[in-house]
């Protein structure tokens, strides 16, 4: 699928065929004569200008567009999924119908995430004997460690406990370099349940480090380590969410892992099949080392045939560039950022993700509408904002990290501050009603996108702007959790917009009937009053706390 899904993706995002209504433009001519937005720095006098557009966000219009792009139709816009396409192509025919210029460099709206998608592949058995035994069923191995591995009839030796120790050297004289080995998990102890590596009734770092018996044989040069787990069913449950599963990365940070050992985890089943023409089990081996306290190890008769293969297929994501130009100031940029990403299709649960976060994303459709609006009406800003609809920021911020890190549209230097908005539509069981928001890392890097903030609250939308979550040492840390933080890290002043966690969390619960609205229309005029103050004032904010 998504090879097709590539292609589609182009050709669809010029001529999309998403429910859009047509925009109700007030009949105003196109580019009226652009006359300098005058905002005041310090007073408490109420911007009538400003306001006649903050008016334009309606909980009308949020609920247009939050119930289609929370709807089912869109899947939940997983990553890398159709659903978050047609959401890219909403959103794109939402910024071409209110006249947006394109500027992704040939991409029309589409700033290209290049994303690598890796998961297991078919291709992963290890068979004795034609006894084919399957991955998860009776051995697994750790995605983050392991690298692909076709071998036939692979020659094995059987290496006690796989320990090097000066009271107990599984390694002592061993040639083992290049070769297979199979060692048993845990350390040796007697039946008095005094262990012989450390002498006493504790175990040692052999059986408390899971990854002390691998680094020894890596260094020694081994090919491959089979260690057989004892409780195997429950080892395997335990780590399943680590082992199975896709992992999304940036192209960029997917290495290519050096042919490096492999450690697979097997269960007594196989062992007891590879040890079955040497006449012996896996217990017996356990209570002849218990019982001599001695080193044991030899050729295992029966050879594996170990296939290990993960797939890594390029997903091509895409953050949208919504690019309203300014006036006077126009080298200046701000950045509004929302995630359209969520979670997408689990099992067979659609997360709808109306709050996570189809109300910020709803939140910047309709600031780019107000924007884009006064614009026309020759009220344009002056310095030029860039509202960024990101992907990928539920596999790890990566949509925003791609756009500061690689591929910045604007200079990071220009680029004034960044306003986030992710979950505004409900509210935490921490408030009794919706008239408040959390605002999170305003006054980090600039004392003065704080004062900004609560100056626009003060005059405009007296919510409870809440702080809680700006504490260093808030233990949830939100700060470093959403796309904002990518450019905080860079220095750039950023304000994130959160409305708290709640039960409907990453649940196939998140969805449109639970948003209120109202709420949504009083948190995004506040935001888009703070857009208007930092994109209009004589003055660039300073990062004066940096
Ligand atoms: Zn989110």
């Amino acid at each position: 699928m998504k090879k097709i899904f590539l292609i589609l993706a182009i050709c669809f995002s010029i001529g999309a065929n998403a429910q859009m209504t047509e925009p109700e433009l007030i009949d105003l001519p196109i580019e009226a004569d652009e006359e300098l937005v005058k905002v005041s720095e310090n007073t408490e006098e109420l911007d009538e200008t400003a306001m006649k557009y903050a008016a334009t966000i309606t909980a009308e219009d949020m609920k247009r567009h939050l119930t289609i792009l929370a709807s089912d139709e869109y899947g939940g816009r997983g990553t890398g999924e159709p659903g978050q396409q047609k959401a890219a192509e909403y959103i794109t025919e939402f910024y071409q119908k209110w006249s947006l210029p394109t500027i992704g460099e040939g991409n029309g709206y589409y700033h290209p995430v290049p994303l690598i998608q890796q998961g297991w592949s078919d291709n992963v058995s290890i068979e004795v004997k034609k006894k084919k035994f399957n991955f998860m069923d009776d051995f697994y191995a750790f995605p983050r460690y392991t690298s692909d591995a076709h071998l036939k009839n692979e020659k094995i030796v059987f290496l006690g406990y796989g320990i090097s120790d000066p009271f107990y050297d599984d390694y002592e004289g061993m040639k083992v370099e290049g070769k297979t080995l199979m060692v048993l998990s845990g350390e040796p102890v007697n039946k008095e349940g005094v262990f012989y590596v450390s002498k006493m009734d504790v175990p040692s770092e052999w059986s408390t480090n899971a990854r002390k018996k691998t680094q020894e044989a890596r260094n020694r040069g081994v090919n491959t380590l089979l260690v057989v787990v004892n409780d195997y069913k429950e080892n395997a449950a335990y780590y399943e969410n680590w082992i199975k599963g896709t992992s999304i990365k940036l192209q960029k940070d997917v290495k290519k892992r050096a042919n490096n050992m492999n450690t697979i985890f097997i269960s007594p089943q196989i062992a007891n099949e590879l040890l079955k023409k040497n006449n012996s089990t896996i217990e017996e081996l356990e209570a002849k080392i218990s019982e001599t306290g001695k080193p044991l190890s030899f050729k295992v008769k029966n050879k594996a045939t170990i296939n290990i293969e993960r797939y890594a297929d390029l997903i091509e994501a895409n953050n949208l560039l919504g690019f309203v130009e300014g006036t006077d100031l126009k080298e200046e940029v701000i950045v509004v950022t929302a995630h359209y990403d969520h979670i997408g299709i689990i099992g067979k649960d659609i997360n709808n993700g109306a709050d996570d976060n189809g109300s910020g994303t709803t939140t910047v459709l309709e600031m780019v509408e107000a924007m884009v609006q006064a614009k026309k009406d020759g009220h344009g800003p002056r310095r030029s904002i860039l509202f960024m609809h990101v992907t990928a920021e539920e596999k790890g911020l990566l949509g925003s990290q791609y756009y500061t890190d690689n591929d910045p549209i604007f200079p990071l230097e220009n680029t004034v501050a960044c306003i986030n908005t992710d979950m505004v539509g409900r509210k935490d069981d921490k408030h009794d009603d919706y008239n408040y928001l959390y605002v999170i890392g305003a006054d980090k890097i600039s004392t003065e996108l704080h004062d900004i903030n609560e100056r626009m609250n003060r005059l405009y939308t007296k919510l409870d702007l809440d702080y809680t979550y700006n504490d260093d040492n808030d233990p949830n840390r939100f700060y470093y959790r959403s796309d904002h933080y990518n450019f905080a890290e860079k220095g750039i002043p950023s304000i994130f917009f959160f409305n708290g966690s709640h039960a409907d969390y990453h649940k196939p619960t998140d969805t449109v009937e639970k948003i209120n609205f109202d709420a949504m229309q009083t948190r995004g005029r506040l935001i888009f009053h703070t857009l208007w103050q930092l994109s209009n004032q004589d003055k660039r904010i300073e990062a004066d706390k940096l």
